[in-house]
């Protein structure tokens, strides 16, 4: 441990949470950061995701850095390539890009009480030593494959949404398209004209409510550029409106129904078939799984060339997908848009923390932190978008920021008296049976999704507010923490 106020901090990732929580550092004089990155670019899942359409479904002014607003993006809910163009400046002007080692994996961390230091391996056989190991994987990082039978036999060609094949011209091509969730929605729009035939495979049906996008006209990004409050206020109006979707995701279904409303209202103005608006009505509570906005989903589901199929997948043949009933769907090419693993935090990378208690093992009931960030037992380990962050409504970067502001305090906080900080059993406990009772009455206990694990567990979302969210991690608290000396 440096006795000259400057710990060495080794975060992975290098999406909005791993360069937030740099910046937030560099910003604060902190300057002995290492961001270890596996791939050769920086942007976390705006990187990974390059499938037709991918964008945000939060508004970009919300969807920014609080203190780099973008009076350039192009539209209201940007695509992928404008937001990682936004993160890879912003890392540019913070002089972040310079502390990234890129195509550099992290298998492996351990903490090592008596030097006060984590060790961290990687893919490459490098080992690299910090005070302070912060993981950003994310949630949404690791694409789920289903497990059907026959997968492997299939003669054409396969692939996960997430790994989307761009050397595989979908042109006048038979596609079977499986899952209908976020990612479906926004590519099933683009591909739909150019195919010859689109088989959707759907097991249950979205909320699908308009999306009020815009492309910003020269004269409103003029504004944004000389009145920024203009932007802010637009922020402010979608922080506002999240928040009280949230409210209504908490439990409130006079709100619900406002979505189940604005649902029904686009499938009977864009479905003229009742019975294909009946197979596209959820039966479920809104806001149960993600709402979903798109205004361009339902045409494209009643486009000619396309059958939307409610059986039950049976199997996968060499030449298409077959369900339960018997019925054959002839496909060139299948593409699988079934969502990612979301449950396993940190992925394949093995953690170790004090005495050598493995955090798999830790989390075998299922992964909990105190405020999303801290784990009892793993000293000096700040998740970013750890277990429980996530949102039904509203924008991560927000919640990225509360936890880079809170691991700030904390590297301070070694680095005015060198030491490690362990969170209390007792408060994490205790802060686990609150979020666990409060998610028991959410909307989101109510219906299967990847918000919960196998046993019915939901940890990936927080159950409140984010306002509830920023105040509770505003000031790190050292009474929650074991603080010692290495
Ligand atoms: P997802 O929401 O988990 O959707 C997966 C889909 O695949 C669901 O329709 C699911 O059906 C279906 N599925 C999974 N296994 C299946 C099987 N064995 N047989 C048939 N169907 C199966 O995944 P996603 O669409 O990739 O989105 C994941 C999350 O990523 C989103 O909710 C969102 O948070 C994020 N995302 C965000 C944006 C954005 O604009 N911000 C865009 C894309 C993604 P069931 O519903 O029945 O399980």
């Amino acid at each position: 441990m440096p006795a000259t106020g400057q710990p060495s901090v080794l975060i992975v990732g290098t999406g909005f949470g791993g360069v937030g929580v740099a910046i937030e550092l560099k910003r604060a004089g902190f300057g002995d950061i290492t961001l270890l990155e596996k791939a050769g670019d920086i942007g976390g899942v705006w990187r990974e995701n390059t499938y037709p359409g991918a964008g945000c479904d939060i508004p970009s002014p919300y969807y920014s850095f609080s203190y780099e607003p973008n009076p350039d993006w192009p539209m209201r809910f940007s695509l992928r390539a404008d937001i990682q163009d936004y993160l890879r400046r912003t890392a540019d002007k913070y002089g972040i890009t310079e502390h990234i080692r890129f195509n550099t994996e992290v298998t492996a961390a351990a903490f090592d009480a008596e030097a006060g230091l984590w060790r961290v391996e990687t893919s490459t056989g490098e080992t690299y030593e910090a005070n302070v190991f912060v993981p950003a994987v994310g949630q949404l990082s690791r694409p789920a494959l289903p497990s059907l039978p026959g997968q492997e036999t299939f003669a054409g060609q396969s692939f996960h949404s997430a790994l989307w094949d761009h050397d595989c011209d979908l042109t006048g091509k038979r596609v079977a398209v499986i899952g209908t969730g976020a990612s479906a929605i926004q590519f099933v729009p683009r591909i739909q004209p150019k195919v010859a035939a689109l088989t959707l495979f759907q097991r249950t049906a979205p909320y699908v409510v308009p999306k009020p996008d815009t492309v910003y006209r020269p004269w409103q990004l003029a504004l944004y550029r000389r009145l920024p409050r203009t932007q802010l206020a637009e922020r402010g109006f979608f922080w506002g409106l999240c928040e009280f979707a949230t409210v209504g995701l908490k439990g409130n279904t006079a709100i619900t129904k406002g979505v189940q409303w604005l649902s029904r209202a686009l499938r009977n103005k864009q479905i003229k078939d009742p019975q294909l608006r009946a197979k596209l009505t959820p039966d479920y509570p809104p806001g149960c799984k993600r709402v979903l906005f798109a205004s361009d989903y339902y045409p494209a589901v009643a486009a000619a060339n396309v059958t939307l199929e409610t059986g039950r997948i049976a199997e996968i043949t060499p030449s298409g997908v077959r369900t339960a009933a018997g019925v054959e769907h002839p496909a060139d090419v299948i593409i699988y848009a079934t969502g990612f693993r979301t449950t396993e935090f940190l992925g394949p990378m093995k953690v170790l923390g004090l005495d050598g208690r493995d955090l798999r093992e830790h989390w075998s009931n299922g992964a909990r932190a105190y405020l999303g960030i801290t784990v009892a037992g793993f000293p000096n380990m700040f998740l970013m978008y750890g277990p429980n962050t996530n949102l039904g409504c509203g924008s991560i970067i927000y919640m990225l920021e509360r936890q880079a502001r809170y691991i700030r305090q904390a590297v301070r906080h070694i680095a005015t008296v060198p030491s490690y900080l362990d969170v209390r059993e007792d408060v994490a406990d205790r802060f686990d049976d609150e979020v666990r009772r409060r998610l028991s009455r959410s909307v989101w206990a109510r219906c299967d999704s990847w918000y919960r694990d196998a046993d019915g567990r939901i940890p990936t979302n927080w159950p409140g507010l984010v306002s509830e969210y920023d105040r509770r991690t505003r000031k790190l608290n050292l009474a929650d923490y074991w603080v010692s000396a290495p």
